[in-house]
């Protein structure tokens, strides 16, 4: 079973699976490009694609964000995730690929059922602009780690 719903970092919309255009399409009341499905995950193109290929892969079970993911969903995300990265790769000739999750609205999430973006990448496409951020101080690193440390139990 899911763990306590994170949905504090989200918003309501999409917040439940009666109004979740994602499970409407696991359901096939939305029409989508299906293009993998198993007992727990189902994958489709996405509908406003970055790239060739863009897909999106999401548990069956109507979860908000990766926090309300199931853990013993684990593994099996790991084998479709590479299975459907290893056809894509091979399908659009991408040279690689991001394998994104945005995680509540600050991190850009707009649909509030989890999924995982795989965005088939080219050489210099310059698709994502990937700033690097300012170099700091390992003193300042040292602080950070202790307080994720102390909450990583
Ligand atoms: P997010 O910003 O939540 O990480 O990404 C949501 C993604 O869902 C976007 O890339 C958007 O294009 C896609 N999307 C939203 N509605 C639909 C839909 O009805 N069908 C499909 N195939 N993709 C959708
Ligand atoms: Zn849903």
């Amino acid at each position: 079973m899911a763990k306590t719903p994170s949905s504090n970092l989200g918003t309501s919309i999409g917040g439940n699976m009666e109004d979740c255009i994602f499970c409407k399409i696991i359901k096939g009341d939305i029409p989508c490009t299906k293009i993998y499905e198993s007992e727990n995950f189902f994958a489709f193109l996405d509908i406003s694609p970055v790239s060739e290929g863009h897909t999106l892969l999401i548990p069956k079970q109507h979860c908000t964000n990766l926090l309300d993911v199931p853990e013993h969903l684990g593994t099996e995300l790991l084998e479709v995730g590479q299975k459907i990265g290893r056809a894509i790769l091979q399908a659009t000739g991408a040279d690689g690929f991001n394998f994104i999750l945005n995680n509540g609205k600050a991190a850009g999430q707009a649909v509030f059922h989890a999924h995982f973006h795989i965005v088939p990448r080219k050489m210099g496409d310059g698709l994502v602009d990937w700033h690097h951020g300012t170099k700091v101080e390992d003193s300042e690193l040292a602080g950070v780690r202790e307080k994720i440390l102390e909450k990583l139990l």
